[in-house]
């Protein structure tokens, strides 16, 4: 694919003209071009009357022929898909190899498996996609807290009722087949060429439901409402698992089970393996009015038809600590996304249109191992007790605490709502959010706030709903792994996606999925049962 960037227009320009412009660029005869399509647009509004600024990505009939534009002016930049290159092992395994997790990570590793003969048994706690829906729906509506049926547990993992933002930096060859499955299984044909792509809660489902599909079409098999409960060993390796619905023989375990799974982690450190910290982040989610994201950003343009729903990601560091937003979803709601009754924990989602009046995104202060004494029980013991602080000021039935931003900022517990309605399903109650936090993440959860609204004009908006808590940003533990992607302390274990410790986001988590399930297949060749 050919990217043309930095394509400047005037606001009152066709999007068709930056077309024109790119293939002008390049110098290409219309029927040489398979496709043309925006890949970027942003707002240049520093000199002047604002401009508008294209990327645009170009496919040619003869993909073979892209490769002769690298270079070809400073503003064209060539990027070719890898196809995905398999080695194949010999060994040859007594069970068939199982999946621990139906989120992006065991998914795609379960895909990969079952494309090459292996046949996975895919072990998911939570129930599929359709009963899933069905309990969050309810808990959103107010029914008690399934906690095997959540925002974070069932077919899809965490990332099923989000924004489906697909950024990543990771820059791993791999993203590109994950784009491919995905535009195989039916996600927007938009996501090949955006720079930001999202799918949306609503198209996500199906493109989740569609390769689960494939897997089974492919010889798997998906236990749903099946949970993990130990490890069996012999002479140091796996032999098998121990589940909620019984025993399991198997010689290969992938471990996709998430940064939420903490029964999960507490039954590998019952059972001896060590889990080391990792960083991770906490704080809370902040509501903005889209519209007025859009004038900070977007200045004098903001509404114009031809742009993007705006989107910001800001970040300032205070000594070791980083005060930092995340997850942004423009035009989405603030979800509760808690899996532990007793807890209230916030998230963000938005559904393909991302029409809604609000802007979320989580705004968190970093913490890591040196905060807890490099004791993983401990951090989860934290992320726990902000958890079950956040439920209990807001009163015990999972309805969350929320201030204002400019309440927040003089401590004065008060929720003194002016534009932006909450979104938050379970409704919100006014506290002093700074009481949630120690001291020192309070304050500079303050400081990153009013700081921000010197980047983004109108961040810092008296106005602005801070709902709490936000906690479940990345897992705050890791099972190390070696070279081959095992555990080093487990033969046949295979540490995976978020809750391992090794991805943050889906495109990474699946990556990593694609990264495990590659290891596995350059071992063994075939399964007898
Ligand atoms: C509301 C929300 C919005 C998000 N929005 C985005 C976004 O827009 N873009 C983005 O890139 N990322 C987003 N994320 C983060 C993203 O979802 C995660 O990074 C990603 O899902 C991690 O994938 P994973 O497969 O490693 O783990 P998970 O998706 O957490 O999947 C783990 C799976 O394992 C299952 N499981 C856990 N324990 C067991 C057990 N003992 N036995 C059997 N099964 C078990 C769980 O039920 C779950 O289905 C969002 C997360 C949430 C919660």
């Amino acid at each position: 694919m050919i990217f043309v960037r930095d394509i400047r227009l005037p606001l009152s320009a066709p999007q068709g003209q930056a077309v024109e412009s790119a293939l002008k660029t390049l110098r290409l005869s219309r029927r040489l071009v398979e496709g043309a399509e925006i890949s970027k647009i942003s707002v240049d509004a520093r000199h002047g009357s604002p401009r508008l600024v294209y990327t645009v990505a170009v496919t040619l009939k003869d993909k073979g022929a892209e490769t002769a534009f690298a270079g070809s002016a400073p503003c064209v930049a060539v990027i070719r898909q890898k196809p995905l290159e398999l080695l194949r092992g010999t060994e040859k395994l007594a069970h068939r190899p199982v999946v621990c997790g139906l989120g992006p990570a065991g998914l795609f590793a379960a895909l990969l498996l079952a494309r090459q003969g292996l046949r996975p048994l895919v072990l998911e706690r939570g129930p599929c996609l359709e009963k899933r829906v069905e309990a969050v729906d309810r808990f959103f509506e107010g029914s008690p807290l399934d906690p095997q049926a959540n925002i974070q547990f069932g077919e899809g993992g965490a990332g099923t009722f989000s924004d489906g933002k697909l950024t990543t930096r990771i820059g791993d060859e791999l993203c590109g087949f994950v784009t491919r499955i995905l535009l195989e299984h039916g996600a927007p044909a938009d996501i090949a060429v955006r720079q930001k792509p999202h799918v949306g809660t609503d198209k996500l489902r199906d493109v989740i439901r569609s390769i689960r599909g494939e897997i089974q079409a492919l010889g798997g098999e998906v236990l749903f409402d099946t949970r993990l409960t130990g490890l069996i060993r012999r002479e140091g390796r796996l032999c098998g698992v121990q589940t909620s619905q019984g025993q399991i023989p198997c010689e290969v375990l992938i471990l996709a089970v998430g940064h939420s799974a903490r029964d999960t982690f507490d039954m590998l450190m019952e059972q001896g393996l060590t889990l080391t910290c990792k960083p991770f982040s906490v704080g809370v989610r902040a509501e903005h009015l889209q519209s007025s994201i859009e004038e900070g950003l977007y200045h004098a343009a903001a509404g114009h038809p031809a742009l993007p729903r705006g989107e910001y990601q800001l970040s300032r560091h205070y000594g070791e600590r980083c005060v930092y937003t995340f997850c942004m979803c423009p035009g989405g709601q603030v979800v509760p996304a808690a899996s532990e009754e007793g807890g209230v924990v916030t998230n963000g989602m938005s559904y393909h249109a991302r029409d809604g009046a609000n802007a979320n995104a989580a705004v968190v202060v970093s913490v890591d191992g040196r905060d807890f004494g490099q004791d993983p029980r401990r951090a989860i013991g934290f992320q726990r007790q902000l958890e079950q602080a956040a439920f209990r000021a807001g009163g015990g039935d999972y309805t969350a605490p929320a201030e204002t931003l400019g309440s927040f900022l003089e401590d004065r517990g008060r929720l003194e709502l002016g534009r932006v309605q909450p979104s938050y399903a379970r409704g919100v109650r006014a506290c002093r959010m700074g009481e949630l936090f120690p001291g020192e993440l309070a304050e500079l959860l303050r400081r990153g706030l009013a700081d921000f609204d010197k980047r983004l004009p109108g961040y810092g908006a008296a106005d602005t709903v801070l709902t709490g808590v936000e906690t479940r940003t990345s897992s705050p533990v890791r099972l190390e792994r070696n070279e081959e992607f095992a555990c080093r302390q487990l033969e046949g274990l295979y540490p995976c996606g978020e809750g391992a410790g090794y991805a943050g986001g889906i495109v990474s988590a699946a990556v990593d999925g694609l990264r495990v399930a590659r290891a596995i297949l350059a071992k063994y060749g075939e399964v007898a049962l």
